[in-house]
């Protein structure tokens, strides 16, 4: 099987969320199992920076953006000995400090950035063909099933490739003053309801949606959930038009990067059968945060956006009587003001219980995830969440909202059996959080069960192999049917 995956963003070479790790991971287990993967990402500054190494390929591409021909240079790196990585270099778009926009809020021109970067990597994919498959990813690949689909015969090198598209976060969909319509180069039939007009603007990933082969999301509880009205952010009619065609397929976990056996980010390794390292990993922890050395009072952590799809605001409403329980919480993340103010306001006053980092901190993070007992996601929605996941293998036990592949991985526990994998509430608020809290709490105080319960959440295997096959068997799927005709 051969596979171009275009991305935004990959591990580790430019990485703002969980979209970098996803696709890192899932194109070196595609390789592993014996596939024919290449990466198509943009060139940023922060790759330069980074000291990769990079090669000229001579690849010239160059497209049409509104009346202008605009041209990129493809440079080359390698994750590995069989991964090439295309890195489309254009500087004026993508030499810049942010991947899509710095302290003011997102780029002005990144319809443009984004609209040159799909174009270029269709360029990109005819010089390189022949491919099985064009595996995109949210909407700043979005246009790749448009364009290829349309002008047909602009790509006669990939006309027989097939389109997959990969929905990560269906709030985030590129959406773009109707003035932009003319960086695409398209007929003004397909800026209509019908296509790619979303409420008098030009929305990329509902473009993507209907013009990709299939498409897919990130754990198959999403999957569901996007064709509700709740959940599927304007654009569930358009999906449920389309549901024959997706599939919800649930990340891995790259067991390499997050591992507390030989994670090297952590105060003291340990594994299941060793649970020693976790006590010094903990006490680390509350040095770090300035909080009381104390072994057995429960440490909650949480590492995420400050953001209300991780339900910043139900946090907030409980945490005036979380803070009256006796544990202790560990806080590390960036995002809105008003939540990073608020937190770091709570800091202030609950020094012995309350820490918060701002910041966005990769070996914290590690720590974070070694050091604390229990891991906090109340999100409103989650499309799979990988944090969840680390715990797991950390056996840092979560508690989670019942949403999207949160529902999916963990197993709320059962104290009549002793099964699960953690513990997990359905309402969205400060008071199911608070009884899920003191439930993890009150089972803490046991640690024969605590133990049992730290046992079966290092069991779970989410390795990557297991959705890689999933990946794999819809790529055939695909070529055994039909493309996907004019929406
Ligand atoms: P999302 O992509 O919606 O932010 P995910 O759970 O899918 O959420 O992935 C988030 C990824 O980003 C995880 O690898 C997490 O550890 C990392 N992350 C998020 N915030 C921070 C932060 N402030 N510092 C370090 N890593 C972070």
């Amino acid at each position: 099987m051969k596979v171009l995956m275009v991305s935004s963003e990959v591990f580790p070479l430019a990485k703002t969320g969980g979209l970098a790790d996803v696709v890192g991971a899932l194109s070196r287990t595609l390789v592993r199992v014996g596939n024919e993967v290449a990466l198509a990402m943009p060139a940023y500054r922060t790759i330069f920076k980074n000291g990769f190494q990079l090669e000229e390929t001579g690849i010239p591409v160059e497209v049409s953006i509104a009346s202008r021909r605009v041209s990129g240079m493809i440079l080359r790196t390698w994750l590995g000995e069989n991964l090439p990585v295309y890195l489309i270099r254009a500087d004026p778009y993508f030499l810049r400090d942010g991947l899509y926009g710095n302290s003011q809020g997102d780029y002005p021109d990144n319809a443009e950035r984004f609209t040159f970067f799909s174009k270029a990597a269709l360029e990109l994919a005819r010089k390189t063909a022949p491919w099985n498959v064009i595996h995109c990813h949210d909407w700043q690949t979005a246009l790749i099933p448009v364009l290829k689909k349309i002008r047909i015969h602009s790509y006669p090198e990939i006309q027989k490739s097939k389109v997959l598209l990969t929905i990560h976060n269906l709030a985030y969909q590129g959406n773009f003053p109707a003035s932009a319509w003319s960086l695409l180069n398209l007929d003004m039939q397909y800026f209509t309801p019908r296509y790619l007009e979303f409420y008098r603007n030009i929305n990329f990933l509902k473009g993507g949606i209907l013009f990709s082969d299939a498409f897919t999301t990130v754990s198959k509880k999403y999957a569901i959930e996007i064709k509700t009205t709740e959940y599927g952010c304007g654009l569930d009619g358009v999906i449920r038009d389309r549901e024959r065609d997706l599939h919800g397929i649930l990340n891995g976990l790259d067991y390499k990067e997050w591992n507390p056996e030989t994670d090297p980010h952590i105060k003291k390794n340990y594994g299941d059968q060793d649970l020693d390292g976790k006590k010094s990993c903990k006490k680390e922890l509350q040095e770090i945060y300035n909080l009381p050395p104390e072994p057995s009072v429960p440490l909650i952590g949480m590492v995420s956006r400050l953001v209300d799809q991780k339900g910043l605001d139900i946090l907030l409403e409980a945490m005036g009587d979380l803070l009256r329980l006796d544990l202790q919480f560990v806080v590390l993340g960036t995002g809105e003001e008003r939540y990073e103010k608020l937190l770091a306001g709570l800091c202030h006053s609950h020094p012995l219980r309350l820490g918060v980092k701002i910041g966005f901190d990769n070996t914290l993070a590690h720590k974070i995830e070694a050091g604390a007992d229990l891991f906090l996601m109340p999100s409103k929605y989650e499309p799979c969440g990988l944090n969840q996941i680390y715990s797991l293998k950390y056996g840092t036990i979560p508690i989670v909202r019942s949403t999207g592949g949160l529902d999916d991985t963990i197993e709320d526990h059962n104290p009549l059996t002793g099964t699960g994998n953690g513990f997990k509430f359905n309402t969205h608020s400060g008071h199911a959080l608070l009884e899920a809290v003191n439930r993890a709490t009150t089972l803490y105080s046991n640690t024969e069960a605590w133990h049992q319960l730290m046992a079966n959440a290092m069991a779970c295997d989410f390795s990557w192999e297991k959705s890689a096959i999933e990946y794999f068997a819809l790529y055939l799927q695909l070529l055994k049917t039909p493309s996907h005709p004019l929406p």
